[in-house]
């Protein structure tokens, strides 16, 4: 799962990218188009943002949708109900954990 209270499952992502548009915030960019190495690198790492973010700027289809800019969000559930995978979960009680991880990595 990458993202705390905006999470996608990268093992069902198909990278449809359909999520990515339909995010009001642009919560979302493809990973590889900052990071070019594989998914399981970037367990528990960081995006700086600056990656593209259209629906069809994937590098390819092992690229996967990561929500970078979680905390923007606005819970209007667009991308959980389109992602034709149901790869993505928006918990907003899950918002505490991001905050603790965000302050830990700022010390
Ligand atoms: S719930 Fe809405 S605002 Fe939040 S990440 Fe999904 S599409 Fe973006």
């Amino acid at each position: 799962m990458h993202g705390t209270f905006v999470a996608v499952d990268w093992d069902s992502c198909i990278a449809d990218g359909s999520c990515l548009p339909a995010c009001p915030v642009n919560v979302f960019q493809w990973y590889r188009t900052e990071n070019d190495v594989p998914a399981a690198e970037m367990s528990n790492a960081t995006s700086s943002g600056t990656g593209r973010s259209g629906q069809n700027d994937r590098s390819d289809y092992t690229d996967k949708s990561d929500p970078v800019r979680e905390k923007a969000c606005i819970w209007c559930m667009a991308c959980v109900t389109v992602c034709p995978t149901t790869a993505i979960k928006v918990e907003q009680s899950n918002m505490e954990f991001h905050q603790q991880a965000a302050s830990t990595s700022q010390r």
